[in-house]
């Protein structure tokens, strides 16, 4: 059922709640249990004066949404966007609880979001404002409570500044409290990489499936962030050719293959993909629309809508972004039937897995080889499609929905043998 009256209405949370009814109706869950696993368990709203260098004090909003803490500690990344909103915070949190109860971790599921264009601010405003944020959300947020890491607009520098506020306020150093820390700060080997090696480690397994090799592989990826530029990196490896590369200036597609290191490299010194002249230019609506064997968005949400989802040419799409396609696009790609697509709470699982793998170093003070990381990191990504890919015959649904249906058992049988407190 639609959730309308809510402090988080928004086209993206109701995407979100949407996904989850079809789940749901398929788990056949009564009206109260259903409401309770739906709804966000709490929020925190943040306002933060920030002193920026030409001496004036502007003030930044943000949130931290928990959206179960039914299963375990919320964990979930922190976004900084200029187009931040709650109802697209909570959406991202409920998608962070489907996606650990998935991979079988001992997490519920959580967010949070600053509106800001981080491009905007100076290294030292930058560093104030992610400090500031991380002191606002302490009394909520803890390794037993809430862990946060990066996501859109943060990276490793932010979680280093977010780790040394809460320890300092804790009196002690206290690395487990968030993750995809720098690897001098307790990160673990690996959790860069993750999200894309996961990503790449699942479109790989599903060409297998379609016994499509390597050298027959053309990859557009829109988002060279993290998540894109490392799954690039990842599949160029194992002999993918890069066709199409994107970032918020726009797209650059070259049939022959597109050199990675000059992208990175102009990254680097533009901080932009603009002006990079490794291919044709394209608008990142365009590029959605080439031909390639596997299609990645790993950007933002709701990027692939009924208006172009009839238009995509590729055989697998391969969602490392969180939500890029809406409910009107995924009945328009499952009634066309010739795309396998790997829905987001499997697909870019790899990096909050990952992120699991740090928390536990940190809490144990016994680090591991990168070797050792992906190597668990594999074996739980293969777990979870040989289960989601059952759950999908069984039901004969969508992959997403049977995602969900594995995600979303899971936190509801939790809910249910815990009872209602009082
Ligand atoms: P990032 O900030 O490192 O990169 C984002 C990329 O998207 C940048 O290249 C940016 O320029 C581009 N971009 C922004 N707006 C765009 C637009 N309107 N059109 C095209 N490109 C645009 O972020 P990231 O960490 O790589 O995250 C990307 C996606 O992956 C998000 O949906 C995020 O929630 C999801 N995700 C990230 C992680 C992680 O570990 N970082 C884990 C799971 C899922």
């Amino acid at each position: 059922m639609a959730l309308t009256n809510t402090i988080y209405s928004s086209p993206v949370f109701q995407q979100a709640c949407s996904q989850f009814d079809a789940a749901a109706d398929i788990l056949g869950m009564d009206a109260g249990l259903r409401e309770r696993t739906k709804r966000p368990r709490r929020c925190v709203v943040v306002s933060m004066p920030v002193r920026m260098d030409n001496g004036k004090i502007e003030i930044f909003e943000g949130y931290r949404v928990q959206h179960n803490l039914s299963t375990g500690p919320a964990k979930g990344g922190i976004r900084f966007h200029h187009d931040v909103t709650l109802g697209e915070v909570a959406a991202l949190a409920m998608w962070m609880s489907w996606k650990c109860s998935l991979a079988g971790l001992p997490y519920g599921g959580g967010k949070g979001g600053v509106i800001v264009d981080p491009r905007a601010l100076s290294i030292t405003e930058l560093e104030r404002l992610s400090r500031r944020y991380m002191q606002e959300i302490i009394p909520f947020i803890g390794p037993n409570v809430d862990i946060p890491a990066p996501d859109v607009g943060t990276n490793e520098q932010v979680m280093a500044w977010m780790m040394d506020t809460y320890s300092n306020h804790q009196g002690h150093y206290d690395p487990g409290v968030i993750t995809g820390k720098p690897v001098s700060l307790g990160g673990s080997l690996g959790r860069r990489e993750a999200t894309g090696e996961g990503v790449a480690w699942f479109v790989k397994a599903y060409l297998q499936d379609l016994n499509i090799p390597p050298e027959k592989t053309k990859v557009i990826i829109q988002g060279f962030g993290n998540v894109g530029s490392e799954a690039a990196l990842a599949l160029y490896n194992w002999g993918a050719e890069i066709t199409g590369i994107s970032d918020y200036t726009g797209g650059v597609y070259n049939a022959k293959g597109i050199d990675l290191k000059a992208a990175l490299a102009h990254i680097a010194q533009h901080k932009t993909l603009q002006g990079f002249r490794g291919g044709d230019t394209l608008t990142n609506e365009q590029l959605l629309e080439q031909e390639c064997t596997v299609l990645i968005p790993a950007a933002l949400e709701r990027v692939i809508t009924e208006k172009n989802a009839g238009k995509l040419k590729c055989r697998v799409l391969a969602e490392g972004a969180n939500g890029p396609t809406t409910n009107e696009a995924d009945k328009i790609i499952s009634d066309r039937g010739d795309i396998e697509l790997i829905p987001d709470v499997l697909c870019n699982s790899g990096g909050v897995i990952v992120s699991y793998f740090e928390w536990l170093q940190n809490l144990q003070n016994y680090y591991w080889t990168k070797p050792e990381v992906f190597d668990k990191l594999h074996r739980m990504l293969a777990k979870a499609k040989a289960s989601v890919d059952e759950t999908m015959k069984k039901y004969n649904c969508s992959r997403r929905t049977a995602a969900l249906v594995l995600g979303i058992a899971r936190v509801a049988e939790a809910k249910a043998s815990r009872g209602l407190f009082p």
